[in-house]
Formats: structure tokens, C-alpha cells, sequence
């Protein structure tokens, strides 16, 4: 840290993203992105023209992606927040809501940017853990006075709760928010987003990086009543307006217009991911049930550093976490049918060479 910068980052311990390796020789598992291209039309809609008006600032409202993704989910354009990936919904919504006295609550086991974000604003973390199987209990999080944030699924885990077991949090606290972070909800878990036209206190994030091939694109959304859109608006146009630039918009645009290849390649990766667990169970490796494109997975004899260090050796990118809980597990990102047999391979491998 230079001289210079603000003492009170100085304890702030930035989020380490997955390794983006230069060169494609290895099978990247390790990032959650998706196995498939773009539709064509997304394409076709970063065109030459559209990288012509570079020059023009975009639509600082984002209305027609906000209107199209208002139709696809069932609600206003008020209800939708736009943002440079979720992450960055995330950023405004704990801006947004938390603060120093009340703090925020989330799993003691759950997506890594939470604690970052809570050290950024110098907002107390308050870790609630979960069960002994990874699920998360509803009941743990009743009644605890400050806005409430989660992964439904979870991330690493890939376990989802039901939308009533959600609306069980809601009920119990309802003067906070409660932030329901989708990112993976597309590969078969059940959205909240039909709770917010109930509950003013709910907040559900999406993300274009996971099921809709756009991750380089980044695009999040945010679906929630319009009490907390605008004040996530607010915070939105005092940090960057223009947080969508044209070429994402055109790209988000056309994605929505392909929606349903894109729910057609969710529905592969579902079927790929329930593959590739009973490959897994038939070599001994306990496996959570998972409902996202990625399985949390334990090798019967070998911890998940050494496991990654051996895929690694063989090319291919998995993630692991040296944590008491979770050092046993590797966390590997559904990849198309043919990444999953190379990713069987060298765990075969792997483990003969002991
Ligand atoms: N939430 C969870 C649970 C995630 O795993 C990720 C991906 N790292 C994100 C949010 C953020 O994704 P993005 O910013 O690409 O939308």
C-alpha cells in the first residue's frame, strides 16, 4: 500500500477471482462459465455498425433491456436494475443497504465477494453457518435485525432452498432485506422472483455470466420492488451512469431474443452435470447434490489442493478452497460433454499415479 492510499483499506483483502490462464491449453472448469457460444444473434448485433456509434455515449437508463427483461420475468421496468455483472449489483446493493450499526448476515460458507464487499464499507460480517451437509436452514436466519445476503443455489456448495423456505426469511424479518443472489438459478433450482410483487424487502440478483454464454460481456440484473430498484437507481447514477456500454446492451438485447437456446443449453448442462455425478459416485467421490453448472466433490483419498494440482498437471482448471470445511472438496464447472470426459480422464489419472 502506498502512502498515499486511504488507511481505512488498509486491512481490505480483495476478491481473488479464478486464474483466466493467456493461453487455451488448459480445459477451464474453474470459472463456472458456459461450454456454449453466443446464439448467432448475438453476433449478429455486435456489428460493425453498432461499433461505429462508439462515439455516443449509451442509454443511461438502459430502457429497452430493462423492458425486455421486465417481460421475460413477469414484472415493471421499475422492478429491474441494470449493472456490469452481478457482482456489480452486489456492489450497490450492499452500498445500498447495510451500514456500520446493523452489519449483515450471510453463510459462513457461501460466494467469496460477500466478505470483501462488508470489509469495503467496513459493514460487520455477521457468518451463519451451515448445516452439517451444507444446506442452509432458514430458520438461522429469522429475527436477526440487518439485511440478509445469500447464493440460492449456493456457490460452492451447489445446494438450492425452495422459494417457500425463502419466503419463510422474509416474513421473519421484514423491515430488511433480504438479497437472493440467482446466479446459478437457470440450471434448475426454482426463482423467487415471483415473491417481490409480495415482498418489498426481497432483492433477487441475475446474471448473464453462468447460463447465458456472456461472462466477457458482463451483465447482471437485479429484480425487486420498486422501493429498492430506485435506491439502487440512485446509487447506480452516483457512481457510473453509463455502466453498460453499447456493445453489451446489443449483445444483452439479442440474448434475450435467444432466450430459449439459451434454456435449451441450461437443460444440456443439467444433464451433463447428472452424468458426470454418476461417474464421480461410481469412483467413490461424495458429491453434493448440486442444481447449478458446477458439482462440489471430495476424492476419497487425496485433499482438493492436491487433486488440483494433479488436474492442473494434466490441463485441466478446477477450483479448490483450503478452509477446514471445504479443503477436501474441488468444485468443477460443468463443461460440454466431451470437457467432462477429459476431466474424468485425468482424475483417473490422477489417482493411479499415487
Ligand atoms: N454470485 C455468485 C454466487 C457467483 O458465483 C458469481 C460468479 N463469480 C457472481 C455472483 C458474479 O457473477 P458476475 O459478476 O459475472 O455476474
Amino acid at each position: 500500500m502506498s502512502r498515499f492510499m486511504n488507511p481505512r483499506f488498509a486491512a481490505l483483502r480483495p476478491y481473488v477471482p479464478g486464474e483466466q490462464p493467456r493461453e487455451m491449453r488448459y480445459v477451464k472448469l474453474n470459472t463456472n462459465e458456459s461450454p456454449y457460444p453466443p446464439a448467432p444473434a448475438v453476433l449478429a448485433a455486435v456489428s460493425a455498425a453498432e461499433v461505429r456509434r462508439l462515439n455516443l455515449y449509451p442509454d443511461p437508463d438502459c430502457r429497452l433491456l430493462r423492458e425486455k427483461l421486465a417481460a421475460r420475468y413477469g414484472v415493471g421496468p421499475e422492478n429491474v436494475l441494470v449493472a456490469n455483472g452481478s457482482d456489480e449489483v452486489l456492489n450497490f446493493a450492499f452500498m445500498a443497504f447495510c451500514d456500520a450499526e446493523s452489519g449483515v448476515a450471510c453463510p459462513d460458507i457461501s460466494y467469496g465477494f460477500y466478505p470483501v464487499l462488508a470489509a469495503l464499507y467496513g459493514v460487520p460480517l455477521r457468518e451463519v453457518p451451515l448445516a452439517e451437509d451444507f444446506s442452509l436452514r432458514p430458520e438461522d436466519y429469522f429475527g436477526l435485525g440487518c439485511p440478509v445476503v445469500f447464493a440460492n443455489p449456493n456457490a460452492p456448495t451447489g445446494r438450492a432452498i425452495r422459494p417457500a423456505q425463502v419466503e419463510r426469511i422474509l416474513q421473519n424479518d421484514p423491515d430488511h432485506v433480504v438479497l437472493v443472489d440467482e446466479a446459478y438459478v437457470d440450471f434448475g433450482a426454482e426463482s423467487c422472483v415471483p415473491l417481490v410483487s409480495k415482498y418489498d424487502n426481497l432483492l433477487v440478483s441475475m446474471t448473464f455470466s453462468k447460463s447465458r454464454s456472456m461472462a466477457g460481456g458482463r451483465l447482471g440484473f437485479a429484480i425487486g420492488s420498486a422501493g429498492l430498484i430506485g435506491d439502487l437507481e440512485k446509487i447506480r447514477c452516483s457512481t457510473n451512469p453509463y455502466n453498460i456500454n453499447r456493445l453489451t446492451m446489443a449483445a444483452a438485447l439479442a440474448t434475450l431474443d435467444s432466450d430459449d437456446y439459451y434454456m435449451e443449453n441450461c437443460r444440456r448442462i443439467a444433464q451433463t452435470r447428472d452424468r458426470t455425478a454418476e461417474q464421480l459416485a461410481k469412483r467413490g467421490f461424495s458429491t453434493l447434490p448440486s442444481l447449478t453448472n458446477f458439482l462440489f466433490t471430495a476424492c476419497p483419498e487425496m485433499s482438493g489442493e492436491q487433486l488440483y494440482q494433479k488436474l492442473r498437471a494434466r490441463g485441466v482448471l478446477v477450483r479448490y478452497w483450503n478452509t477446514p470445511r471445504l479443503k477436501d472438496y474441488i468444485r468443477v464447472t460443468i463443461g460440454s460433454p466431451e470437457e467432462m470426459e477429459t476431466f474424468l480422464a485425468a482424475v483417473d489419472a490422477s489417482r493411479e499415479e499415487r
